[in-house]
């Protein structure tokens, strides 16, 4: 999957509440993705929900 994150991300911790071993929070407060090769049903599901559609794939 080629899962990126914008600069609209707020570090709202949606998408790493759906995919903890896909998203997490860095240092600067905003969403990383740290596995890309994981479940992308989940990954879909945290596209779809972040709020400010900050998630591509
Ligand atoms: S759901 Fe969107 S805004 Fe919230 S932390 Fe994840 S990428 Fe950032």
């Amino acid at each position: 999957m080629a899962l990126k994150i914008n600069d609209d991300c707020t570090g709202c911790g949606v998408c790493t509440d759906i995919a903890p071993d896909i998203f997490k929070i860095g240092d600067d407060g905003l969403a990383k993705v740290v596995n890309a090769n994981g479940d992308p049903k989940k990954a879909q599901e945290a596209v779809d929900s972040c709020p400010v559609g900050a998630i591509s794939m």
